[in-house]
């Protein structure tokens, strides 16, 4: 696409800090911006620097994080990279998400290997250079013409403070025109004395220029419009320019917000700042129909959710995004009843499954709850409610029909009871001899051919289909005759290794399980192939 009076060759880098509270939504306004710039014409990337010392959120408690989105080329990551492959529409990749544990892990490794050889290593230079070497990966590969760098956690953590150093620096190596930074804040409304308050910006901003570094725009948080009075203070006193005071409402989805943002002219105030012309107009064509859908659905599906994170619902991100996509293209409300797997036993599981029109077995980890997710399964394959299991959820479907229809008593994976007696899920050979945690499981993109009668090969429309994973178990092929014999098929299996990526029941209206992630895949402009299938079978269902 020819770039729009683009004659420079440089990347451009923009950084987004965040003041005053966490969960303002950097993430989002960071993609948004990069969705304008995008329909620009522009070639943009989003970068997450984390500022925690695990090396990635592979390790970490949906708990504590939401959840661990992976990319093609099996990198754990923070889940805000999911939305911008939602919003963008192109893939990330390691080098979009970096960690402080990471950027120190990669210094001492170099410590060792005596580059620093003679030198103390210190927080400045070494730290702050390297940060300032996986801020420019992404620009030198001459793939973008504009970063986006999102800093987690907020100006004035302790843990930042490399972070902003290494930002002011770039700033001055790079120069003003090629580096702009966006402070994200909030902007509080004290329903009391019936007013917005401007004073903690004041601070997070002073909190910045304390580290040399001023920002460029304000993006203001907030419930209540920015009056001009309120803006005219802002720019007063946080030294920046009227226009470049971003006002940034509540919306009612996070897909309102790159409108939102085109409202407010975002792009344009970065696009001048960084020199670049800004003469086509972003059309959001394609977005907009998406959200026109979205909000005005024809008709509505309750599918039941089984997952033990779910009091945080960050924890199956990807998953509920999916369905929002997936719903917009059925023209259909996807209403997520969360169940949790601990609560499901046999003497409830009619009452809280009851109406579903679709049960999801979500992925998962460890045997806490695993029975309730058995019970959900054999609900759906009796009763003919669509069943979609993902991971853990196909791994679940296997051991219920082992279990009820092969009559294989107690069948399980050896994840969950290791002598098992019918380990119809095990650990691949090449795991057994792995210790380390980290990094280690079946992670990324992997191929698989799909068996030309089935519901996937029907939802796919092609044979040769790659999908991301994340798991360590996998279907025993030990079992694979008397499985299939007994019914269930397995219509997606890799093509190198033979390992099996999809079974279904032929007989049931539609019970699809896949070892893979498919949610990881579905963004705004291209819905998930599967969770649309499994959103009309959920509305085929709900009309019978
Ligand atoms: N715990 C299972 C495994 O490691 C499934 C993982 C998942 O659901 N992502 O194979």
């Amino acid at each position: 696409m020819p770039k729009p009076n683009n004659t420079m060759h440089d990347t451009k880098y923009v950084f987004v800090t965040g003041g005053v509270t966490s969960s303002l939504g950097k993430g989002i306004i960071g993609a948004s911006l990069a969705k304008l710039l995008q329909e620009r014409g522009y070639s943009v990337t989003i970068q997450k620097l984390d500022p925690y010392i695990n090396i990635d959120p592979g390790t970490l408690n949906p708990y504590e994080h939401g959840e661990c989105y992976v990319t093609d080329d099996g990198a754990e990551t923070d889940l805000d990279l999911g939305h911008y492959e939602r919003f963008l529409n192109i893939p990330t990749s390691q080098a979009n998400n970096v960690t402080t544990g990471r950027i120190y892990q990669s210094v001492i490794h170099k410590e060792r290997r005596g580059e620093f050889l003679g030198k103390t290593v210190q927080v400045i230079p070494h730290i702050t250079d390297e940060i300032k070497h996986r801020i420019q990966l992404l620009g030198k590969t001459g793939d973008y013409d504009i970063v986006i760098t999102e800093i987690g956690g907020t100006v004035g953590d302790i843990e930042s403070l490399p972070y902003v150093e290494a930002v002011r620096q770039l700033r001055w190596d790079l120069g003003e025109e090629n580096t702009i930074i966006i402070h994200l804040t909030l902007v509080p409304y004290l329903a009391a004395a019936g007013e917005l308050k401007t004073k903690p910006t004041q601070h997070s901003v002073k909190m910045l220029m304390q580290s040399g570094v001023n920002p460029d725009i304000l993006v203001c948080r907030t419930e209540h419009h920015l009056t001009e009075s309120i803006k005219r203070k802002l720019a007063l006193f946080c030294n920046v320019k009227q226009e470049s005071i971003i006002e940034s409402i509540d919306a009612e989805t996070i897909y309102d917000v790159p409108n939102l943002m085109f409202d407010e002219k975002l792009d344009v105030v970065v696009l001048n700042k960084l020199n670049l012309s800004s003469d086509k107009k972003p059309g959001l064509k394609k977005w907009n129909e998406f959200l026109t859908k979205h909000k005005n659905p024809k008709s509505t599906v309750e599918i039941a959710l089984i997952g033990k994170y779910v009091e945080l619902h960050d924890s199956y991100k990807s998953i509920t995004e999916a369905f929002i996509h997936a719903g917009a293209t059925n023209e259909t409300k996807v209403k997520v009843r969360w169940i949790h797997s601990e609560e499901l036993t046999t003497k409830n599981v009619v009452k809280k499954l009851q109406g579903v029109n679709g049960i999801l077995v979500a992925p998962g980890f460890g045997d806490r709850g695993i029975e309730g997710k058995i019970k959900a399964v054999q609900y759906a394959r009796e009763n003919n409610i669509p069943y979609f299991g993902i991971c853990l959820g196909m791994q679940m479907a296997v051991i219920e029909y082992a279990r009820n229809v092969l009559g294989l008593a107690n069948a399980n994976s050896t994840e969950m009871k290791i002598d098992t007696e019918y380990p119809v899920i095990d650990l691949m050979e090449e795991q057994k001899t792995i210790t380390n945690k980290g990094g280690t499981m079946r992670l990324g993109a992997w191929d698989c051919k799909l068996d030309e009668k089935s519901k996937v090969f029907e939802a796919y429309k092609n044979d040769l289909i790659s999908e991301r994973h994340r798991h360590r178990y996998e279907f025993n092929n030990n079992y694979l005759e008397q499985i299939t014999n007994a019914g269930m098929k397995t219509t997606g299996v890799n093509p190198k290794t033979g390992l099996v990526e999809i079974i279904e029941l032929p007989k049931h209206p539609w019970f699809v399980g896949v070892q893979y992630h498919p949610e990881y895949k579905s963004t705004v402009l291209n819905p998930h192939p599967l969770f649309i299938s499994f959103v009309k079978a959920a509305l085929k269902q709900s009309k019978s």
